[in-house]
Parts: C-alpha cells; sequence; structure tokens
C-alpha cells in the first residue's frame, strides 16, 4: 500500500444522513483522556469533552472496566425486570441529592419530557385542568422534542414544527417583575437552567432562582431545574442548584451522568415523584442494566471532594488565561459561567464569528464549542489537568492572536471574513 505521505484523513462524510448538523473537518477515530486523535494520529486537546459529556474524559479505565464487566453479563431487561445496577443508581442519587424518587430515561429531551409531563400531572391534580401553564426563559434550550422544544426559548427552534404544545409563557432571563407578572394560580411549573448552557453560558442570579422558589410556592407550582448541562459536577458541585441554597421540587440529568453512554434523570420530591403512578409514563430502554452500571462509576466519581475542586482550580485557570487572551488579542470582552462550563464573549467588532473561531482553535490543535453565534463555550473533561489547561490555553492564544491579525488585515483590506481553514 503506498500512499502520500501528506495526505489528510478522509473529512467528514454526511451525505447519508438528514443534514441536521454540520460537523467540524476533523474526524476523531480514538480518545484518551483529554486528548482526541484523528486517524492520521495529530492528538487534539478536546474542550468541548462531547459538549459537556465526557465528565471523565475519554476510554477512562474506571468505566471502560464497568462498561466491560456489565456487557458480559446483562445489558437488557426492560421494565418489565427490576435490575440491580438502576437499584443501586436511584437509591444512590438520593443519597446525595434533594431527591426521594427517580425516573430514568436515555437523554437531557427524554428526562425533561419526563419532567414537563410530571409537572402538568402535579398541576391537574393540585388545581385542576387550568393549572397547567409551564413558565420558561427565552433563550433557555430542554431539548429538541416537541414538548421540550417548545419549553425552550429559542423561537428559530419551532418554526415550521407547529401547532405546538399550549400553556407554556416565556420571560426574560434575570427579569424579575417579568417573573412575579408570568406566575399565577395557573401555572403548574417555573422551569430554569441554573446557567443558561445552549443559551450563551448565562448564569442565572442566585437572587433571581430564590425568586422563583418564593413565586413556585405562593402559587403552589413546581419549580423544575433542568440540570443536564450544569448537573454532574460542571460546576464545582454535584448539581449547581445545591450552591445556590434552592431546592427544586424536580431536576433533571443527562449529558455528562454515563460519561458518554446515553442516560437521563429525572429526579424528584416524593410527594411529586409519586404522582408518576403505574401506567402513566414509561421507557424501554430507561435504566437500562448497561448504562446504570456506567452511571453508577460516573456518579461517584463526580461526587468525590477532589474531582470537585479540581473543577474549581481548573475554572479560575480558565478564566485568568481567556480573560489575559482577551486583552492581549482584543477578541474577547467577556469571559462568564460557573465551574468548567465557560464562555468567552466575541467582542462587538467580531460579532458572529464564533465559528470560525473554533475552526482556528482546532487548526491549533484545540477543540471548543460555540453557543450561538457570539460565545466560544469551554465544557472540558472535569479530569483536565493544570498542565493541559496551561497548553489549551497557550494554543488558544496562538491561534487567536493569528485569527484577530487575519481579521483586521481583511477588514482593512476590503476582504471578506472566510479563509479560516
Ligand atoms: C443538551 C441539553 C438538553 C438536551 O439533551 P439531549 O440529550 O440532547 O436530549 C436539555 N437541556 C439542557 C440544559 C441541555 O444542555
Amino acid at each position: 500500500m503506498t500512499e502520500a505521505v501528506h495526505t489528510a484523513p478522509a473529512p467528514p462524510d454526511h451525505s447519508a444522513f438528514m443534514p441536521t448538523y454540520r460537523p467540524l473537518p476533523m474526524v476523531p477515530v480514538s480518545g484518551a483522556g483529554c486528548w482526541l486523535a484523528d486517524a492520521d494520529g495529530r492528538r487534539y486537546l478536546d474542550l468541548a469533552g462531547g459538549i459537556a459529556v465526557a465528565a471523565l474524559g475519554h476510554a477512562h479505565p474506571r468505566l471502560v472496566a464497568a462498561l466491560h464487566d456489565q456487557a458480559a453479563r446483562l445489558w437488557h431487561v426492560s421494565n418489565v425486570f427490576s435490575n440491580r445496577p438502576a437499584e443501586a443508581l436511584a437509591r444512590r442519587l438520593c443519597e446525595l441529592t434533594f431527591a426521594e424518587r427517580v425516573f430514568f430515561s436515555n437523554s437531557g429531551a427524554e428526562a425533561n419530557e419526563a419532567a414537563f409531563k410530571l409537572a402538568r400531572r402535579v398541576g391537574h391534580r393540585r388545581g385542576g385542568p387550568d393549572k397547567h401553564r409551564i413558565v420558561a426563559l427565552r433563550e433557555s434550550f430542554h431539548g429538541r422534542t416537541l414538548f421540550t422544544v417548545s419549553v425552550g426559548g429559542k423561537p428559530a427552534y419551532t418554526e415550521t414544527f407547529e401547532p405546538l404544545p399550549p400553556g407554556i409563557v416565556h420571560v426574560d432571563p434575570g427579569d424579575h417583575e417579568q417573573l412575579e407578572a408570568a406566575v399565577d394560580d395557573r401555572t403548574c411549573a417555573v422551569v430554569l437552567e441554573p446557567v443558561l448552557g445552549e443559551g450563551g453560558v448565562l448564569p442565572l442570579p442566585p437572587g433571581y432562582v430564590r425568586h422563583a422558589r418564593e413565586l413556585c410556592d405562593r402559587h403552589d407550582a413546581l419549580l423544575v431545574f433542568d440540570e443536564v448541562q450544569t448537573g454532574m459536577g460542571r460546576t464545582g458541585h454535584l448539581f449547581a442548584h445545591q450552591a445556590l441554597g434552592v431546592a427544586p421540587d424536580i431536576c433533571t440529568a443527562a449529558k455528562a451522568f454515563g460519561g458518554g453512554f446515553p442516560i437521563g434523570a429525572t429526579l424528584a420530591t416524593a410527594e411529586v415523584g409519586d404522582q408518576l403512578t403505574r401506567g402513566t409514563h414509561g421507557s424501554t430502554f430507561g435504566g437500562n442494566p448497561l448504562a446504570a452500571r456506567v452511571a453508577l462509576e460516573v456518579l461517584d466519581a463526580v461526587s468525590d471532594p477532589a474531582l470537585l475542586a479540581n473543577v474549581t482550580a481548573r475554572s479560575e485557570q480558565f478564566v485568568d488565561g481567556l480573560r489575559t487572551i482577551g486583552r492581549s488579542t482584543g477578541i474577547f470582552t467577556d469571559v462568564r459561567g460557573r465551574g468548567l462550563l465557560l464562555g468567552a464573549v466575541l467582542a462587538p467588532e467580531f460579532a458572529g464569528r464564533a465559528r470560525e473561531a473554533q475552526l482556528a482553535a482546532l487548526d491549533a490543535g484545540v477543540c471548543v464549542l460555540v453557543a450561538g453565534t457570539d460565545v466560544i463555550r469551554l465544557t472540558p473533561p472535569l479530569i483536565i489537568t493544570a498542565d493541559e489547561t496551561a497548553h489549551g490555553l497557550e494554543r488558544l492564544e496562538v491561534a487567536f492572536t493569528r485569527l484577530v491579525r487575519r481579521w483586521r488585515e481583511a477588514a482593512a483590506g476590503g476582504g471578506g471574513p472566510e479563509g479560516t481553514v
């Protein structure tokens, strides 16, 4: 076999896919810890972590061992049977959180779908069919099923999918008056992400979350936290709300919960959770032994105080480093977020160019995410070391220094915004 030495690996081939995605030009074929590799063996530092999923990085020995061991025993029996890994996982979640009851599913959207259906059902039972309104935030993201995308606050994601489920009210995040005006006795639930992830990495002020709790108590409504992105240690706490001192009635988890193996969970108090009675909801795969066994390992690892302390320390290192890059290159004006869910906001003169910055970072050997078109988002593995963090920051500085120079030259010379890769 003879191959040209400098042939790049084949680009992504999505010709047989529905065109929902636009994959990056590098196709990873393996991963270990915080690193990904393409077919040529070129290594990339992964600060995207599969969108806040690979909390323990790639191919973590503990997860690989748990998966192999369980794979050789029992994969799936459906909920016609109970299974020991799911039982242990539910018990452990209840020990570690406000929760007293758990429903397992396979994704964030499904965890939220169950949460919203449960909230509607509790509303019906407390106040009759009129008590069905859900108050949610503009720019929030809760998944892509019809109900969850309707509760989400991005009109672009629901266009052409109408008619949508009715009874959903949106308010601007952080606006106390709008919230106060929206919540009334017809409200069954207020739904919040403690940090809006897809919506631009926007932490909600603690006072706003407390206000939501008070309004829910006043109007006999449920407070629902979508912690699909913020949960499982991401913010330096097992769940972000544990640092806010506000307990929800329902909280959802997914993304990092399985460390890359699909699993979602809807957590609730006993009073609320017990109302999802036999036959009212279900899932074929939810809580299967393979997923539950892996998630049990993840949960154990991400509730370890040493790991959570690493999240906080690396967060400070990233924030300092990104602010320095922002000052030296002028590319960012603001760095925000909690723990290892961080957003660097592009300066107004570079608004809309987050994708170009993402491609430039990839070219320099670092995988990052975007949130919208104006924010570079980082959701690295929670196990990232100080050295890896320093390396990532150094590569980003090189990439963004070059990129800003090119952007400025193009602006001065009348060139277009193209030419990143
Ligand atoms: C990713 C995400 C979801 C959807 O999760 P899927 O597993 O893609 O269905 C829901 N809510 C939040 C906050 C998310 O970040």
